[in-house]
């Protein structure tokens, strides 16, 4: 058994009151955040003046600062649970620190500016609980947070709760948080899982992240993008002009906003589902799953709704796959990014030296081979794979063995970081690991339809 974290989350349905009450809480997070955003600029200014000021940097010291002034600044504190301030500095506090590891170097990935203020509206609503009384309800439809009570679920808690039930869960943090005029609550959970080292599987797929489709598989198999998305778009598009024609501030333009913002959510949650039940098929179903490296340093902000959909949706696919294969026991290969799956023939190797994105279908110029070209790229992943084997690279589940459980509050950000520098620096085990696998990469046959890649560091990262 393994300790993994897990995130549960639950629809709610609140009362009235209720809702008063989670935006209220909302609204405390996003004011400690921004008072605590002006001090910390005030007294970097005044350190710049010459001053002798500390400036509060960590979360502890933030709330040091908070409960000295509190009653002064905020006289109506004690309506909302002292978590929600906490939250608000806890969340300026990573922010700070994201910013300082980014200009020393020690942060991978985007551009990490100073924090900026939170406006209401403009940001997400949300609060996190990490002490007090957080239950959930042996009834499976109620669930209790500290100073907020019993609250409604709109959906059965019954996942969590017989994990609660048979002992091999424990909550650790609960954040509510709202998507369009939906408020949900998310526990985030330790729970005790047994790790397989194989899920018996032997067979390769490659996995292509496509436009048109959710994806395309290198067996040949198509995953058609759910009906509900592209209604979706239409319907955004149509509203989005609604919503440029009602005058500013006016209760009209409320109501398409708020419309708008539902059919976001929806298309959202219909995607998010859909990707779901393809990962868990890929995870249980293949030995290896093949994807592509997200472009993340310079993920290109493009206006293409679509474009932008799937650059999301390959995201969100990885995030998916990457714990997955974890709990089902597959490995997960990512390709560098470098790695020319689009362009290279599946079938000899030849490599294209421009496609564009109108071409749908591969031709090859050196062995005659026409096929669709997210399926080529499918099979140049899946084939990959196999490359990375002969390397002798390690084959079984790299993360299984030596797993520790994240902290609380980390699991996203973990995730979504690229390569093996994004775990954790103190993984010694880990960063040796990857070190052998990388001159294991060098060594690659220059002759192979790879060479493109080799040259570079490395060809994929096994996770
Ligand atoms: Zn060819």
């Amino acid at each position: 058994m393994t300790a993994v974290i897990q995130a549960y989350r639950f629809a709610l349905d609140p009362t009235p009151r209720q809702r008063r009450v989670l935006a209220s809480h909302c609204g405390a997070a996003r004011y400690a955040y921004n008072w605590g955003l002006r001090l910390v600029q005030q007294r970097m200014e005044q350190g710049r003046a010459g001053e002798d000021v500390e400036v509060p940097w960590t979360l502890s010291k933030l709330r040091r600062e908070w409960n000295q002034t509190k009653t002064q600044i905020a006289p109506w504190w004690a309506e909302n649970s002292k978590e929600a301030y906490s939250s608000g500095l806890d969340g300026l506090a990573r922010a700070l620190k994201n910013w300082t590891d980014h200009r020393s170097g020690r942060r991978r990935g985007r551009r990490m500016g100073f924090p900026r203020p939170k406006r209401k509206g403009h940001c997400r609503d949300a609060c996190r609980f990490t002490t007090g009384q957080i239950k959930v309800f042996p009834d499976r439809r109620h669930i209790q947070l500290p100073r907020i009570g019993v609250l409604k679920t709109h959906e059965s808690t019954r996942k969590l709760a017989r994990r609660l039930e048979q002992g091999t869960a424990r909550i650790i943090a609960a954040t509510i948080s709202r998507q369009a005029d939906r408020w949900f609550v998310s526990f985030t959970v330790e729970v005790q899982r047994h790790i397989p080292t194989g899920n018996g599987k032997a067979g390769v797929v490659g996995v292509d992240v496509g436009v048109r489709h959710l994806a395309v598989l290198s067996t040949g198999v198509v995953v058609p993008n759910p009906h509900a998305v592209q209604r979706s778009l239409r319907k955004m598009r149509r509203l989005n002009r609604e919503l440029h024609r009602r005058k500013l501030g006016s209760r009209r333009r409320g109501q398409t906003r708020r419309r708008l913002a539902r059919v976001h959510a929806r298309a959202a949650n219909v995607r998010r589902d859909a990707l779901h039940k393809l990962t868990t098929i890929l995870a249980t179903q293949h030995g290896t799953i093949v994807v592509e490296q997200l472009n993340l340093a310079g993920m290109v902000r493009n206006r293409h709704l679509a474009r932008a959909l799937a650059d999301a949706g390959l995201a969100e696919l990885r995030r998916q796959l990457y714990y997955k294969t974890d709990w089902y026991g597959s490995r997960l290969v990512v390709a560098d990014p470098f790695y020319p799956s689009s362009k290279t023939c599946s079938a000899c190797g030849w490599v294209k030296a421009k496609l564009t994105l109108a071409e749908r279908t591969f031709t090859c110029e050196a062995c005659g081979l026409r096929l669709d070209r997210d399926l080529n790229a499918a099979r140049n992943l899946a084939m990959l794979a196999e490359h990375v084997a002969q390397s002798g690279w390690e084959t079984q589940n790299a993360r299984g063995a030596d797993r520790k459980p994240q902290l609380a509050g980390q699991v996203a950000m973990k995730r979504e970081a690229g390569g093996p520098g994004g775990r954790e620096a103190g993984n010694a085990a880990f960063r040796k690991d990857a070190a052998t696998r990388r001159s294991a990469a060098a060594g690659c046959p220059s002759a192979s339809p790879w060479s493109a890649s080799a040259g570079r560091d490395q060809a994929a990262t096994v996770w």
